[in-house]
């Protein structure tokens, strides 16, 4: 009998996203209103399509393994060195470099629990043991909470998304400093950013570059190229080179290394992007106040919104989905009685209040 290595097999089976595509193949549409995943709707910049475009010719190339010339243009839009930043096919491909990096099989790491549910992925697909605090009722991360179990449990990994996904909340910069001076000195710090742009760079932890902090940032949101699967790691000269020892050196995509690049080029864009996220924002919890329901202060290009129980806000997400709406929802408690609506353009937003109007008064609280 054929049989996985132990490690593996001692996996359980699971699907931690089933993507649009898959919806529309089970109920048979040809189309979704798609504000389910936090992709952007407002595209990728203009001037990333059109140097994507005239490279494509040349996608029988492979790209730089190094990325040298984005890492050059990173490590000036963040003051670090070249060596100091290392790319991969989005944070979900580095996410699982550092997992594997800095979890040893049967050793602890340590997230929020209901958090971006990757990080579990991966922790658990390298062997690790995933241990947890909870979030706050408001949504917020519980600090103190994790750095109880940080000193409970040793984790040699901590990680914390900020601005959080699912919640979209985000630590204070002075609050942020504090936790990250509390944590135990011998773990590494992952600092999830995959939503940094769409905050003031100086409400953010300052650049830093210590050992046992690892941040990471991707172009999937406010850049619009989630398809194209790029973000990168910002972390000591050390972790990089440990990170180098193991990454997959044409993993990432040649095609997405020009988009980037152009993409950076383009604040006006990025600006653009978060001014109509913003703005989508706003939509949302005018619309929710307006039913008489409560909603998150979002800092992503997602708003929570709150059902009351998980059972309601499952059940309106299901039944937005028949409508052709797709969303999602937090899955663990306290956050899986709210919905989670991502910033549509405004004939999306249109069509998701049309939707949520009409499924709210035939699902009861
Ligand atoms: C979207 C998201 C990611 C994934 O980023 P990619 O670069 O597309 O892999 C990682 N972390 C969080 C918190 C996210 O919401």
């Amino acid at each position: 009998m054929i049989r996985p290595a132990p490690a593996i097999e001692a996996i359980p089976a699971m699907t931690p996203f089933i993507g649009p595509e898959q919806l529309m193949r089970e109920s048979g549409r040809s189309e979704l209103v798609r504000l389910g995943a936090n992709e952007s709707a407002f595209g990728p910049s203009p001037r990333a399509v059109e140097a994507m475009a005239a490279e494509l010719p040349r996608i029988s190339w492979y790209g730089d393994p190094e990325s040298y010339d984005l890492r050059v243009a990173l490590s000036r839009k963040h003051g670090c060195n070249v060596d100091e930043l290392v790319v991969g096919a989005g944070i979900d491909d580095l996410m699982g470099l550092v997992v594997r990096a800095f979890v040893a099989p049967g050793g602890a790491a340590l997230t929020t629990r209901g958090s971006y549910p990757t990080f579990n992925y991966h922790v658990t697909g390298y062997g690790g043991r995933l241990v947890s605090a909870s979030y706050r009722d408001d949504g917020m991360p519980d600090l103190d909470a994790l750095l109880e179990v940080a000193n409970q449990e040793k984790p040699s990994l901590i990680y914390l998304a900020n601005p959080d996904n699912p919640s979209g909340t985000f630590v204070r910069k002075e609050q942020m400093i504090a936790f990250f001076d509390a944590l135990p000195r011998d773990a590494v710090f992952l600092l999830d950013e995959a939503y940094a742009d769409f905050v003031d760079e100086s409400d953010l932890l300052p650049p830093h570059v210590e050992d046992r902090l690892i941040r990471t940032r991707t172009f999937s949101k406010a850049y619009g190229m989630a398809g194209s699967r790029i973000g990168y790691a910002i972390a000591s000269q050390t972790n990089i080179a440990t990170l180098q020892k193991i990454r997959l050196h044409y993993g990432v995509n040649r095609n997405a290394q020009i988009g980037a690049l152009a993409s950076l080029d383009d604040e006006p864009f990025r600006r653009y992007v978060v001014d109509e996220v913003a703005a989508a924002r706003a939509d949302y919890y005018r619309l929710a106040a307006d039913l008489g329901l409560a909603s998150i202060e979002s800092f992503t290009n997602f708003v929570c919104i709150d059902l009351g129980t998980a059972d309601r806000a499952t059940r309106v997400m299901n039944e937005l989905l028949a409508r052709g709406v797709w969303i999602r929802k937090p899955g663990l408690p306290p956050l899986d009685r709210f919905v989670r609506v991502s910033a549509g353009t405004e004939p999306m937003r249109d069509a998701f209040e049309a939707a949520f109007r009409a499924v709210l008064s035939e699902v009861p609280a």
